[in-house]
């Protein structure tokens, strides 16, 4: 294994619920750390931007909605196998589905309210991470 950055958010069903820290603490027990992290109220043009692979999906315009509906937290995390470690402590995308003890089986209200989000692949990490930080924001 080796050591890997991921992009990670957390969702405005989340913030607006105070759930900032105890979502942070979830990822941190996981064994990963947060090496950049600031709040962002994003604008529809950013939240269109960064779900732009999901524009054609039923679900693209309901999506960028929620995400620009209240304040953010983008974060890159840290750690071995961070992408897929990440992955596992979100839980699966329907929280009805998650397994126990997952950030979506204890914190999200719905399929589109499921308040994180994490990349999916090493690609997806490094395109991610440089839509919200410039490399001297990620302080490892
Ligand atoms: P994940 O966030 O687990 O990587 P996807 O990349 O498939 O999931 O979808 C991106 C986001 O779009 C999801 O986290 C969720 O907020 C929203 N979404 C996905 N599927 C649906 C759906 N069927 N209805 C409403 N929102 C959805
Ligand atoms: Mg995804």
């Amino acid at each position: 294994m080796a050591v890997e950055r991921t992009f990670s958010m957390i969702k405005p069903d989340a913030t607006k619920r105070n759930l900032t820290g105890a979502i942070t603490k979830m990822l941190e027990d996981a064994g990963l750390r947060v090496v950049a992290s600031r709040r962002v109220w994003m604008s529809r043009r950013e939240a269109e931007g960064f779900y732009a692979v999901h524009k054609e999906r039923p679900f693209f315009g309901e999506l960028v909605e929620s995400m620009s509906s209240g304040p953010t937290v983008v974060q890159v995390l840290e750690g071995e196998n961070a992408i897929a470690k990440n992955r596992e402590v979100m839980g699966a995308t329907n929280p009805a589905n998650a397994d126990e003890g997952t950030i979506r089986k204890v914190h999200a209200l719905s399929i589109g309210e499921n308040s994180v989000h994490g990349s999916d692949a090493p690609e997806t990490a490094a395109q991610e991470i440089a839509y919200w930080f410039s490399q001297t924001q990620v302080v490892g």
